[in-house]
């Protein structure tokens, strides 16, 4: 089940500009007519994924339909507790880095303040123009958990979605925690919608690829992730309890802009496309930060 947050547009019968949830059918989307709140699909997913299939059942067979190509996608998760991250977890990525392969994987923190749809414009903030793009696989937590151990980690994902992981350079490597590089509003794009795992049978066998302007600029499979997500899973829960609607994004493969030669940073004009294979394609449009 792919599960949308989305605005309808006016005109086509529902008032523009409000927030609604969906189950995408083909070229439709039909409404979940029971959340109380489209901004807390975290609650939604709280009921864990049999009441979440069964609210999709619901949607499908009564829901208001409305033309995909008329609404406006949202962030699926517009507001997870926590926006976790890995580092250098591709080989080949870390290969064009020039770092060494670290001991302990390096989390950090995307503030959850960054989060944007998948469609909507990244900003290159005034203070810097070394602002990069990495295509991830964001997993989605579905129960409140600790001490969850790897063998037990699928059971605990609500879904999957596509993430850039949108990083000021610069800013990243002022601090060895990188959490304010990682941070900036709208920076954090993500969608096109939650898939549910029943339509990802392996998360870890997924083509995704990145184009800016429509060139490809990383080409990779999360076959080759060195710390896979349930390894994630169990490292992060040791340590915190995650809860529904908490993001982990699962790293970038080779192909970053900054480690490019010569290097390829964002400009106001850009279109960043990230594509994960059964997953689908976030597309957002880089704009000039606007002047306070
Ligand atoms: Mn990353």
């Amino acid at each position: 089940m792919r599960l949308a947050r989305f605005e309808a547009e006016a005109g086509d019968g529902a008032a523009g500009g409000v927030a609604r949830v969906g189950v995408v059918d083909g070229d439709e989307v039909a409404e979940v007519a029971e959340v109380a709140a489209p901004d807390d699909v975290n609650a939604l997913l709280a009921r864990g994924p049999e009441a979440l299939a069964a609210a999709g059942e619901a949607a499908l067979a009564g829901g208001a339909r409305h033309p995909l190509a008329g609404v406006r996608l949202l962030a699926p998760v517009p507001k997870p507790s926590k926006f976790l991250a890995i580092g250098l977890n591709y080989l080949d990525h870390l290969e064009e880095t020039g770092a060494t392969r670290p001991e302990f994987p390096i989390f950090f923190n995307k503030q959850v303040s960054c989060v944007t749809g998948p469609h909507d414009p990244i900003h290159v903030p005034v203070v810097s123009g070394m602002v990069d793009y990495e295509g991830e696989l964001g997993v989605v937590i579905g129960r409140r958990c600790r001490h969850v151990r790897a063998a037990d980690a699928p059971g605990v994902v609500a879904g999957y979605l596509v993430v850039n992981d949108v990083s000021v350079r610069d800013w990243q490597f002022r601090s060895p925690t990188m959490t304010l590089g990682k941070s900036f509003d709208t920076h954090g794009p993500i969608g096109p919608w939650l898939v549910t795992p029943d339509d990802v049978p392996d998360p870890h066998a997924l083509s995704i690829r990145t184009w800016v302007n429509g060139e490809l600029m990383q080409d990779g499979t999360t076959a080759d992730m060195l710390s896979d997500c349930w390894a994630q899973i169990e490292l992060l829960s040791t340590v915190c309890t995650l809860e529904p609607g908490d993001i982990i994004s699962t790293g970038t493969p080779a192909g970053v802009g900054v480690a490019r030669d010569p290097q390829v940073f964002l400009r106001a004009g850009d279109v960043v496309r990230i594509e994960i294979e059964g997953i689908g394609a976030i597309e957002n449009p880089v704009i000039d930060e606007p002047r306070p």
